[in-house]
């Protein structure tokens, strides 16, 4: 018998197996920062770098304060699609 050998997969194979992806809508959005006041960690792309798409990790801390900041957004602008894998968007550490 032929011994297999199989490569080992990156660390985060698993662990990082779905993000969330958050997309704002520039043409909704007010510039009132609520969002960034609710959930800085996250939203501070918005609110300082003006990207209107960024992911985090599904199993980030942030969760609860992501789903207050998308509730509360005057403009209705937040919304949140999950992904399975690494996608399109630029990943946010948490
Ligand atoms: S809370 Fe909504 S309207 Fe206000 S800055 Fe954030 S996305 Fe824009």
């Amino acid at each position: 018998m032929v011994p297999v050998s199989i490569p080992p997969l990156p660390a985060d194979s698993f662990s990082r197996s779905v993000m969330m992806k958050i997309i704002i809508r520039a043409d909704l959005c007010n510039g009132c920062e609520k969002c960034v006041n609710t959930c800085f960690e996250v939203f501070r792309f918005w609110g300082m770098d003006l990207r209107s798409s960024f992911e985090v990790p599904d199993d980030t801390p942030h969760r609860d304060k992501i789903g207050k900041a998308v509730l509360d957004c005057p403009q209705k602008a937040i919304r949140v699609v999950e992904t399975p894998g690494a996608g399109t968007g630029e990943a946010v550490s948490s």
